[in-house]
């Protein structure tokens, strides 16, 4: 069976995404450019959102102390073993990546811009952190290569965000896709499901304000609590108001969030990882992504749904 996005998989993959695209594939390469975080620094709030540790997240080639266009070659040396191609998407994923003059801006992309091999820019960022002349430039860029922009939305309630001390509202996030979206720049989110004082039932409640937003793709995480956060100690003083999903259970959930989600957004990702030795809990061994993502498509495919066919959208 052929699906609405135009292949045989049960959910609308961002890498036919890319496909459809560039008409071949394309290889993320993830940069940590040195930037840091109004959240962190004073300027939104200090000490950030409490979940999060940015070494936990970043693969081991990045580091903010190698210059952009070093770090964009050692990426491709690195995938060049185990991916046959030469294209490439430069992902400034570390901290918040639009959070600089736009002068800076122009510097710290450059070497990801000018390089031949590297088809399009992935930026991800915080919803609070775009202002209409970084979008303008971002509309200029897209004439010339693909470029995206990524937010960290993480929840849908206003309780939840104060709690994890985000800085931004949920209505913050949602005017920044809508600007975004406006300019024709695709638009991803980022959407976390473990955040404290949330249940499975509200999450699949929440599918219905995040099915409105015009994105082109979305990401989807476990919680994971990492050590030495104060997710951990929110975590250790209050276990009772956070539903952390077993590995058997998230799979059974998530394809409920999928046959709900709107079937135009391609899923980019359904759950992460963090290293082991960042963990405090939630530790689901060491199966690779790959792994869950065939036992995700099974449980689809053994409930004969996909996504989309219980939202409004399909
Ligand atoms: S906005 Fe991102 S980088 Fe900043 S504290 Fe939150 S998770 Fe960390």
């Amino acid at each position: 069976m052929t699906y609405p996005w135009g292949d045989s998989r049960r959910f609308n993959s961002y890498n036919r995404f890319l496909q459809q695209k560039f008409g071949t594939r394309v290889q993320k390469l993830t940069i940590d450019a040195g930037f840091t975080c109004p959240n962190r620094d004073g300027t939104v709030g200090t000490g950030g959102c409490t979940y999060c540790l940015n070494a936990a997240f970043n693969p081991s080639y990045c580091s903010p102390s190698k210059p952009v266009a070093q770090q964009l070659a050692e990426g491709m040396g690195f995938h060049r073993n185990r991916y046959q191609g030469d294209s490439y998407l430069a992902y400034f994923q570390a901290f918040s990546n639009t959070y600089a003059p736009l002068e800076k801006l122009k510097e710290i992309y450059r070497p990801a811009i000018e390089n031949p091999l590297v088809k399009g820019i992935v930026v991800g960022t915080r919803p609070d952190c775009v202002d209409d002349a970084k979008l303008d430039f971002f509309e200029e860029l897209q004439q010339r290569m693909f470029v995206s922009i990524e937010y960290g939305v993480e929840s849908c309630r206003e309780e939840t965000l104060r709690r994890i001390n985000r800085g931004h509202s949920f209505e913050c996030a949602a005017d920044a896709i809508r600007r975004t979206a406006a300019r024709g720049i695709p638009c991803a989110a980022h959407f976390i499901y473990g955040l404290p004082g949330e249940t499975p039932d509200l999450w699949l409640d929440d599918l219905e304000k995040i099915n409105a937003l015009p994105l082109s793709s979305i990401k989807f995480h476990q919680l994971q609590i990492i050590k030495n956060t104060a997710m951990q100690q929110d975590f250790e003083m209050n276990r009772a108001d956070f539903h952390l999903f077993t590995q058997d259970e998230y799979i059974q959930f998530i394809v409920q969030v999928v046959e709900r989600l709107n079937p135009a957004f391609a899923i980019e990702r359904f759950a992460g990882s963090v290293p082991p030795r960042f963990l405090f809990a939630s530790h689901w061994g060491l199966e690779r992504y790959d792994v869950i993502l065939h036992k995700i498509e099974e449980m689809m495919a053994a409930q004969d749904t996909y996504q989309g066919k219980k939202s409004e959208q399909n």
